[in-house]
């Protein structure tokens, strides 16, 4: 666990989330601002700064866990989007690794 970092104490419980996921390796919950009807975070429980400092197996791991919870939410069908903003000019505010879910509308392109 990474001193101060938000994420790190979302995934010990130590602060409070709308959890709608959990296993020994990663936690899903909530988005505090949400974009769309259905916004969630995919976080791991270890931490890792972003995309490019985590380890490629636990990626595979979080996205292959994606068509569960996306069906959980509801929006396997109709479709979803996966974003990962990585850096202060990728819109990273969060610097602990996550995995944003977005759907429940449609949603335009491009992003920005
Ligand atoms: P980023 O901009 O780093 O890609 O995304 C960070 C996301 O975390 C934002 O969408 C923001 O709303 C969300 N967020 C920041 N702090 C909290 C928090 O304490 N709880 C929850 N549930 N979401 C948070
Ligand atoms: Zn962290």
């Amino acid at each position: 666990m990474a001193e101060d970092c938000i994420f790190c104490k979302i995934a010990k419980g130590d602060i409070p989330s709308s959890k709608v996921y959990e296993d020994e390796k990663m936690i899903a919950f909530k988005d505090l601002a949400p974009a769309a009807p259905v916004h969630v975070l995919l976080v791991p429980k270890t931490h890792a700064q972003d995309v490019t400092e985590a380890a490629p197996e636990l990626v595979a791991y979080m996205l292959s866990k994606v068509k569960e919870i996306a069906a959980s939410l509801g929006v396997a069908e109709k479709g979803f989007r996966l974003v990962i903003n990585t850096g202060d000019e990728g819109g990273q505010t969060v610097k602990h690794l996550h995995i944003h879910l977005i759907g429940g509308k449609a949603l335009g392109w491009p992003p920005c």
